[in-house]
């Protein structure tokens, strides 16, 4: 149920209606629907729930009842979620480009990636320090050292950050260096660290599970924000098909239809989604030109030596040749 106050309420009202509301026993969280302050009762079935008696409390202008099975991530809550970051905006105008290598490997590295990528376009720069290999026997990534490297490169050249977490326990030093966590594709139905990192007030990128149905994705997303953090981001990174040439296939149709679903940005990541090199920068065209709110690539300054995804990973010439079309798509479809 979404409780929109009229537009006389103040921040204040707003959270005085929200303690009157923890004492009749309902779980809420404040929220905002286009240009007006709300509340969100999260939990209490909506059935169960007199609206009568809300409708009759100071300062409530309407009731809406969130039928959707994603009461929260689906359009009938919000139509649009604009993120601001430190007054970087991703959703809405805005085209976010994150880049950087899969894996933090060195400060050198991470410094190098990060002024080539902010020179030519990116905002966000991406790297992970805990990945989620295949085979135990790879690189698994550089932990803490690498989260500060990353922090220091990304704040020098104006960038701001993003990197995995893939267990609970390192919501809190990831956080501490890093402007949004990623939960990665094996990671997206864990539910015990979806709720967690509902908790904490850093947004967050959901990738899209391999095998996961959009339902499905909604609903991770649902999972974090039934926590109280709205600041969802959904990336699109391809899903398991009986095509094999490519490592996953891209779902190009994602942008669509969950821009359709609802009003949390959406970032397709078409280094995971294709695998191969060869094939990043036309499908992050494509992805730009389906209306995506942004990308996600993985870029090395020497990508045949990148210590993993090397095959996926593109150079610096030809992020910047893909930063520079994204303005002509841009030009034609908005
Ligand atoms: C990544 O972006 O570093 C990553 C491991 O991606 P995914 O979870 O989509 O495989
Ligand atoms: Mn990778």
């Amino acid at each position: 149920m979404l409780i929109i106050l009229n537009k006389k309420a103040t921040q204040q009202d707003q959270k005085e209606l929200m303690k009157r509301l923890e004492f009749m026993g309902f779980v809420s969280a404040p929220s905002h629907s286009d240009g007006q302050l709300s509340i969100v009762v999260i939990k209490g079935a909506d059935d169960e729930i007199n609206m009568e008696l809300f409708q009759k409390l100071p300062l409530v202008e309407k009731i809406l009842p969130l039928s959707q099975q994603f009461k929260l991530a689906g359009r009938e809550f919000r139509q649009h979620t604009i993120i601001d970051i430190k007054g970087q905006t991703i959703g809405g105008d805005a085209l976010t480009i994150m880049a950087g290598p899969c894996s933090i490997e060195s400060e050198e590295n991470i410094f190098t990636t990060a002024k080539l990528v902010a020179e030519f376009g990116a905002t966000i720069l991406r790297g992970g320090a805990f990945k989620p290999r295949t085979s135990p026997y790879d690189f698994q990534g550089l932990g803490e050292p690498g989260l500060r490297f990353m922090h220091d490169a990304a704040t020098k050249y104006g960038l701001l950050s993003i990197s995995e977490v893939m267990e609970i326990e390192q919501i809190d030093l990831v956080a501490k260096y890093v402007d949004i966590l990623q939960i990665g594709a094996r990671n997206m139905q864990n539910f015990s660290l979806l709720k967690a990192v509902g908790k904490i007030g850093k947004p967050v990128m959901l990738k899209r599970g391999f095998s996961a149905t959009y339902k499905d994705f909604l609903m991770a997303a649902e999972y974090i924000m039934s926590e109280g953090n709205f600041n969802v981001i959904l990336c699109e990174r391809g899903i398991r098909t009986f095509e094999t040439f490519t490592r996953n296939t891209l779902d190009i149709a994602a942008v669509p239809v969950l821009h359709q679903l609802t009003h949390l940005p959406v970032i397709v990541d078409p280094s995971h989604g294709t695998g191969i090199r060869e094939l990043v920068v036309p499908m992050a065209r494509a992805a730009v030109a389906a209306g995506a709110d942004g990308v996600m690539v993985e870029v090395h300054p020497e990508p045949d030596k990148a210590l993993s995804d090397a095959k996926q990973t593109i150079g610096v010439e030809a992020f910047a040749e893909m930063v520079q079309s994204f303005k002509m798509i841009n030009k034609i479809i908005k």
